[in-house]
């Protein structure tokens, strides 16, 4: 709706008040203030159902924000407040305010200024556009973080910067689902990755951190979005982040008023995750180290026959199963499924039904597979696995999995079918920083020189 139109707004902006009027204003429950006024605005307002309340989300623009702002202001400010009171608590102020202004974006409860002006002949880039999608969420979410969670942005910047910053992410991603929000796992690898002389924890006291932006707004919400998308899931991940919000709205929680309620809200010890992420300027870095490939066969190994041999034990005429590694004397052409072996089919058709459905077919191949850890924070092992018959496959490993050796540690992955390639962190989920170890077999990656140097040899 609109209340003052460009066409008013534009006639009101030709003459200029003589007299002098009072405004008074009141607010509850507000820790700042800050108003604005010119006869060049144009005014328009929505109201947005939360929860059954209704709340106006309100935009005050000059014509010169047009025709982007009375596309998109308000319609953002109402996503927003939507938003975040999913992932928080209903908001509880009357009102939201998004003001144009020059290149800026600062915030202050239920208003806030924000920059985005098309060029004079009113075209603009999907950067600007972006830009000004960007930092209205942004501005009008932090009413929820720190206006009305209250913290110390002086002392803990990312308590209300990287919180705010993965929530108006969240946002962001529901206003335009292909927005590129730059607050991803993905997006924090460069920074992460950089000289350790110029990263600062992000628990450093907020004036002295170095690189601020990557320091307290995306790193902790890159975090964030781990958290909730790979290590704890949507449902619990929310249920335990609006527990946070609810418990300590209007109230001043410190670092580890959220720590502790992250964890005891959601029942998960996240303990190795707040000191690796929060505590620390460690990295990301997982990969696959080597992987051993085993093979049936009817044919005793080199192995069995010195087995048999100290233990003199005559292989001859049994029947027996052996494992051979590929490459260790043994030509994978005479591999056996385990089909092949009729003592075990027979033993396999003497199971009862759900033992059957349990072991469902004997394995013909194993994979041990030696994970590396150079990095030093811990991470779930998020494997992508593709077979032979072109399918794939995911199998996930909680951190939990470095407790006994945090450098690398063996799975053996038993299957009916022939492995041709596996692939950590296919997503890009974990903000791993060196993906040149993430695959099996390594990709070979010839350069010109070494192919021009092998055209020669030929
Ligand atoms: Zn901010």
């Amino acid at each position: 709706v609109f209340i003052v139109t460009q066409e008013e707004a534009i006639e009101n902006e030709k003459g200029r008040a003589t007299d002098t009027k009072t405004w008074h204003y009141k607010a509850n429950n507000v820790r700042d203030f800050a108003f604005a006024t010119s006869r060049k605005y144009i005014w328009d307002a929505m109201a947005v159902n939360i929860n059954g309340h209704n709340v106006m989300a309100v935009s005050l623009y000059p014509k010169e924000g047009n025709p982007l702002w009375e596309e998109h202001s308000t319609r953002v400010v109402a996503n927003t407040l939507e938003e975040y009171s999913k992932l928080t608590f209903d908001y509880p102020y009357s009102k939201a305010v998004s003001v144009n202004a020059d290149r800026q974006g600062m915030e202050y409860p239920m208003i806030c200024f924000n920059f985005g002006r098309p060029s004079a002949d009113g075209t603009y880039s999907e950067r600007l556009k972006h830009g000004m999608i960007g930092v209205i969420t942004h501005e009008v979410g932090h009413n929820f973080f720190p206006m009305i969670v209250n913290s110390d942005e002086r002392q803990w910047t990312w308590m209300d910067e990287g919180l705010n910053s993965f929530v108006e992410t969240l946002a962001e991603l529901d206003y335009d689902p292909n927005f590129d929000t730059g607050n991803l796992p993905k997006d924090i690898v460069r920074y992460m990755s950089g000289d350790q002389k110029f990263l600062s924890p992000i628990m450093s006291q907020g004036d002295y951190v170095h690189q601020f932006g990557p320091n307290a707004y995306t790193k902790p919400a890159a975090g964030l979005y781990m958290l909730r998308h790979t290590i704890m899931g949507e449902e619990l991940f929310d249920y335990a982040f609006r527990t946070y919000a609810q418990r300590w709205m209007f109230k001043h929680p410190t670092p580890a008023d959220f720590f502790r309620t992250m964890e005891d809200a959601s029942a998960m010890d996240l303990d190795w995750f707040w000191r690796g992420w929060f505590y620390t300027t460690d990295v990301t870095d997982i990969g696959i180290k080597e992987v051993k490939q085993y093979y049936l066969t009817d044919q005793p190994t080199e192995a069995a026959k010195k087995f048999a041999e100290q233990r003199n034990f005559n292989l001859e005429g049994r029947q027996l199963v052996y494992y051979a590694e590929a490459g260790d004397n043994f030509d994978p052409k005479n591999a056996k499924k385990a089909s092949d072996f009729p003592f075990l089919n027979e033993y396999i058709n003497g199971l009862s039904p759900e033992e059957k459905a349990e072991l469902k077919e004997a394995p013909s191949y194993f994979y041990q597979v030696t994970f590396e850890k150079p990095g030093g924070l811990v991470m779930p092992i998020i494997a992508e696995i593709s077979y032979a018959d072109g399918t794939k496959e995911r199998k996930t490993f909680p951190a939990q999995i470095w407790r006994y050796d945090e450098n690398e540690i063996n799975k053996v992955f038993k299957t009916d079918k022939e492995i041709t390639s596996i692939v950590v962190d296919p997503d890009l989920e974990t903000a791993d920083v060196d993906t040149t170890n993430n695959a099996w077999p390594q990709e070979t990656q010839q350069t010109d020189f070494e192919k021009f140097k092998n055209e020669m040899k030929n």
